[in-house]
């Protein structure tokens, strides 16, 4: 048994993350009086989400007609029909409130001549149900809305009762022996002591696991940390096989280009200098949905007509737009351009390749963010204590495809609501749950294994092994026998978990241990993803597979629950949500604008 002092903490409620979604709810958590925290392993203004460029989705109307229900159809045809029909309608009925409420926080948008403010055009967002022109309902801050909304929202945080455990990493849950979320146990990056939270929620906000994969727009610190507590306490997946492949990564360097580029009139081109998009889409062009898009590129750069030396990737054109317009509303991206292409965007083209970007799957949730643990009987069974939001989740708005800047108004939107759900749940007079002294001890246990791992196997290798067997065997084209080969590789990859060598024993500021205890994480994020892509013989938004190219309604319109446990990984399905919140005769959608159809732009 491994021995470890630790200091105990008691809250309603602990937030683990400080992502926009952790923040969105740690903020609304200490509004509705419950006593909160939040533990985050790097500073908050660090997380991801302030990488975001390109803008946050909310149907306002500043830049002409616009209705939530042609965002909820644009959402339901982006998700390509995989998507919980409650929660999509939740998120673009909710999405106008959330964005003012940002404005009234202070988050600094761009702004319309009137002072309103500025939204752009986006791919897959339309009017007209995707019958009339594209919609500019993007709300930007140039192209650096997710530091401002970042930077808004700590300093609401801070301004709120919420208590910061800043550079805390949290190891596992804890979970009594009735399957409730009791806790979580944390390792304080820079001294080495230990923590247990008692709390009678905790919410996972830990964003996503892009770093599963060799060449990714996300952060290293993206590597998935709630799917992997989450699968060691025994709790499902969900459509984890839909891994968003970003149009226009830098080539080479893997760093995002916002779709905003090409929202602003950026286009693609071809080694012989055509518009391929105009062929592949003709209706919206370069501004189609992002599978669609990487997929088109990809064709292109197969059927010989990719750019460069090696014909292994696509120029991105801006330099036609005005150099003032480019200042003005792309000034971070033409840096970024310089910085790692080399390029002047005023006078070249941008070298872009589809590179990972987002992870539409996640820990399956209900729209208010409580997590869910299906059985056959119960496909909605809620894990009582435990939420999650933000890329961590699947709520599931995003289906197979997300659309650009519906990332951001997810985290704002359900972060919200998994604190007014918490607001109406959680007993603020009731006791806090005892230290549950078994889980602690068997966190530890771990943790300190990991700490003295003596194996063979360097971190650095394995996980370099893993992200190059999910970037070639679970990409934007995917066929049978490369996923089978690849399940099988990632299979021996995951047994290597009990082989790792770690150098450096002490207990602060180990990145090694750190590291290691990610890979740990990533791996299961990585398994369900491959299994799951391979299990499904569709065609759907980011599952592009080859030996199975149609869309199959009728088989495989339910979401993929996996259940990993080191290599082995247990799949069922469960029905998608098809019932709105609300009738058509209530002011609701009408049923038949949103019934599946092929999806064509
Ligand atoms: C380059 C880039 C540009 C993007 N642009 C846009 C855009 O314009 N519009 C849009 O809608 N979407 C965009 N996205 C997607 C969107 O930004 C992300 O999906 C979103 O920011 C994720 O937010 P989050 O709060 O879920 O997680 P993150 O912002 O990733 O935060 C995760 C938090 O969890 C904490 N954490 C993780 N593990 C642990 C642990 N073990 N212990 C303690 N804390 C932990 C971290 O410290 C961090 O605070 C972009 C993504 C990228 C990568």
């Amino acid at each position: 048994m491994a021995e470890y002092e630790y200091e105990t903490h008691d809250y309603d409620v602990v937030v683990v993350g400080a992502g926009g979604a952790g923040l969105r709810a740690t903020l609304g958590m200490a509004e509705q009086g419950l006593r909160t925290a939040c533990v985050t392993k790097v500073f908050p203004t660090r997380s991801h989400t302030v990488a975001a460029q390109g803008g946050i989705a909310a149907s306002l109307s500043n830049m002409g007609p616009d209705h939530w229900q042609w965002h909820m159809y644009d959402t339901v045809k982006g998700s390509d029909w995989l998507g919980d029909t409650d929660a999509m309608e939740y998120l673009a009925r909710e999405a106008p409130k959330a964005v003012y409420e940002l404005e009234h926080y202070g988050v600094p948008f761009s702004r319309t001549e009137e002072g309103k403010i500025y939204q752009r055009p986006f791919g897959g967002h339309t009017t007209e149900f995707g019958e009339g022109p594209a919609v500019q309902r993007t709300c930007a801050a140039a192209d650096r809305t997710g530091h401002a909304i970042l930077h808004t929202l700590y300093g609401q945080s801070l301004k709120q009762k919420a208590e910061f455990y800043i550079e805390y990493f949290a190891i596992d849950l804890l979970m009594s022996d009735d399957g409730a979320c009791t806790g979580v146990v944390c390792w304080k990056l820079d001294d080495g002591t230990m923590h247990v939270f008692n709390a009678k929620t905790v919410v996972l906000a830990t964003g996503g696991y892009g770093r599963a994969y060799f060449s990714a727009t996300s952060a290293h610190t993206c590597t998935g940390d709630g799917g992997g507590m989450v699968a060691r306490a025994g709790l499902p997946l969900q459509d984890m096989e839909f891994v968003q492949f970003h149009p226009t990564g830098i080539y080479g360097a893997g760093c995002l280009i916002t779709e905003g580029a090409r929202g602003e009139g950026g286009y693609l081109t071809n080694s012989e200098g055509e518009r391929f998009m105009e062929r592949y889409a003709p209706q919206y062009k370069d501004l189609a949905p992002r599978d669609y898009v990487s997929r088109s590129m990809t064709m292109e750069i197969r059927e010989g007509r990719g750019v460069g030396k090696d014909g292994d990737h696509i120029h991105l054109n801006l330099s036609h737009l005005p150099p003032e317009a480019l200042n003005l509303r792309l000034p971070g991206i033409s840096e970024s351009a310089k910085i790692f292409a080399g390029v002047d965007v005023t006078k070249e083209p941008i070298p872009v390749l589809p590179t990972v970007h987002y992870n539409m799957g996640g820990i399956p949730t209900n729209y208010w963010g409580e997590v869910l643990n299906p059985t056959e009987d119960e496909p909605n069974r809620v894990v009582p204590g435990l939420m999650a939001v933000g890329e961590a989740g699947c709520a599931s708005v995003h289906g197979a495809n997300r659309l650009g800047s519906n990332s951001l108004i997810d985290l704002v939107v359900f972060g919200r609501a998994a604190a007014i759900r918490a607001g109406k749940v959680v007993d603020k007079d009731g006791a806090v749950p005892a230290t549950n002294k078994a889980g602690v001890e068997k966190a530890f246990d771990r943790f300190d294994s990991i700490r003295n791992a003596k194996g063979g196997t360097p971190t650095a290798e394995l996980r370099n092994d893993m992200q190059k067997t999910m970037q070639a065997d679970a990409a934007v084209f995917r066929t049978s026998k490369t996923m089978a080969e690849g399940l099988e590789k990632m299979k021996a990859i995951a047994a290597k978990l009990d082989d790792l060598h770690v150098t450096d024993r002490s207990l602060v500021w180990n990145t090694d241990l750190m590291e290691t205890l990610e890979l740990t994480n990533l791996m299961p994020n990585a398994m369900a993803t491959i299994a799951g892509a391979e299990a499904r013989h569709e065609s759907r938004g980011a599952h592009a597979h080859e030996d199975y190219d149609k869309r199959d309604d009728e088989k495989w319109r339910v979401h993929t629950i996996t259940r990993v446990d080191g290599p082995k990984v247990d799949i069922t399905y469960r029905p998608i949500v098809e019932a709105p919140l609300t009738n058509e005769d209530e002011g609701g959608i009408s049923l038949k604008k949103i019934a599946p159809k092929e999806r064509t732009f």
